[in-house]
């Protein structure tokens, strides 16, 4: 079956009409989000939840009064959970690259960046993304999504409110500085009261591609970042930390952070101490490839951009080294920032990761249940399993062959809705 050629059809058979309206369908393969592939699969689901899972054909009590067969047998196609990605801006628009249209960008008000953003969250779904941890913002936006979490319609927004940056250093675009308040108690319990779902710490700048290095200095020391990590751990909170540069990477591991975000430069010992703490690696490789696919634009010149090829390739040596020391690796795009699209950014950083040596099914895995387990407080998609919602990716490409395979036409069941990735274009992210 085509479903470009007969959408209609396909969307009628694999759409729930009623909320508890059970859809029964046998794919070729099924991956559930933590094992490996399995191959002709029954799977039931209304409009909330995902009914039955299994090889043979389901239980009566599961489909609609005498239904025997399934709605729709998919043999060419891949049912996987939809993606979550790891690490974005929701407030921000990716793919632009010039300087000053960003500036304006930002320079938007916040309810006009919220509507933006928004209105993207509702297209993610479209494309397979069904929910996304942020990075934080100042303008209130990703607070403001992720109040509306569970909407039906937009992609889950789980966001820090502003992350947490020392005074006059790098992370004013996003960041309110810990100097506000008179204690790490209080900037913790500050974001909280304010809806955040996990804390966003800042103890490093970014990397000076001239000199291939982070050069500024650490902005918070061990006993501070302990200090907010602490207060954010005796209040249920997970914290992700801004982290290049080995000098800074050893403050965020030190200091107690739970994920480090970036993370360039890591060394291997390093690395060895993240996998005995279970501190979860987010690589990011996109914002950083995106430099060099468009050197031109940005004005780099050769040492600059001879700089990036190493710190690139220096990185996937790294990931090579984590997998071997069992170091969690998570799946993040960054998206928002310089270049790097919301979706297309996500489908990217699958994409460098495999070529970075992750195992496909790795990747894949990581990018939906794992994420959703290890990020975003065990939310019940993510999987396809019994009882978990139904947001499901149908590809007739194969992705277990290589991730890549996401990149092209995709369905995507979304509690009970059915849309074609095709049929919404991708500009404004
Ligand atoms: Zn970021």
């Amino acid at each position: 079956m085509n479903p470009s050629a007969h959408p209609l059809p396909l969307l009628t058979l694999l759409e729930s009409q009623e909320r508890s309206d059970p859809v029964w369908i046998q794919v070729g393969t099924l991956l559930d989000g933590e094992s490996t592939p399995r191959h002709h699969v029954h799977l039931v689901y209304d409009s909330e939840t995902i009914r039955y899972v299994g090889a043979l054909p389901p239980p009566a009590d599961q489909v609609r009064p005498g239904q025997s067969a399934p709605d729709s047998i998919l043999d060419d196609y891949t049912a996987m959970p939809g993606l979550i990605d790891g690490h974005t801006h929701a407030f921000l628009e990716g793919a632009e690259l010039d300087f000053e249209t960003r500036k304006a960008y930002q320079s938007q008000s916040a309810d006009a960046l919220l509507k933006a953003a928004e209105s993207r969250c509702r297209k993610l779904i479209r494309h397979g993304i069904i929910a996304m941890r942020d990075g934080g913002d100042k303008d209130g936006v990703g607070l403001a999504l992720s109040a509306c979490k569970g909407s039906n319609d937009a992609a889950d927004v789980f966001s820090p409110g502003p992350g947490i940056n020392r005074i006059k250093r790098y992370g004013r675009f996003f960041c309110e500085p810990y100097e506000t308040f008179a204690s790490a108690e209080e900037v913790i319990e500050d974001r909280i009261a304010r809806g955040a779902d996990h804390i966003k710490v800042v103890p490093t700048g970014i990397i000076n591609f001239a000199k291939a290095a982070v050069v500024a200095k650490p902005q918070y020391t061990v006993e501070e970042l302990q200090g907010l990590t602490t207060a954010a751990h005796e209040r249920g909170k997970q914290v992700m930390a801004h982290a290049s540069g080995d000098i800074g990477i050893e403050v965020a591991i030190e200091g107690g952070v739970d994920t480090v975000e970036h993370g360039f430069f890591v060394r291997d010992d390093q690395l060895q101490r993240m996998a005995d703490r279970s501190i979860i690696w987010v690589p990011t490789f996109a914002p950083v490839q995106e430099q060099v696919d468009h050197a031109d634009a940005m004005g780099w010149s050769e040492l600059e951009r001879d700089n990036l090829k190493r710190i690139l390739d220096r990185h996937a040596a790294s990931i090579q080294t984590a997998q071997k020391l069992g170091v969690r690796i998570l799946v993040g795009s960054d998206a928002g920032s310089c270049g790097v699209a919301h979706a297309n950014g996500l489908l990217y950083e699958l994409e460098l990761l495999e070529q970075a040596g992750m195992p496909t099914l790795d990747v894949l895995n990581s990018a939906t249940a794992g994420n959703a387990r290890h990020l975003l407080n065990d939310v019940r998609y993510g999987r396809i399993s019994e009882g978990y919602q139904p947001r499901i990716l149908l590809t007739d490409s194969d992705p277990c062959h290589s991730v890549t395979a996401l990149q092209e036409k995709r369905i995507t069941v979304f509690d009970g809705h059915v849309f074609f990735s095709e049929d919404t274009n991708l500009s404004g992210f």
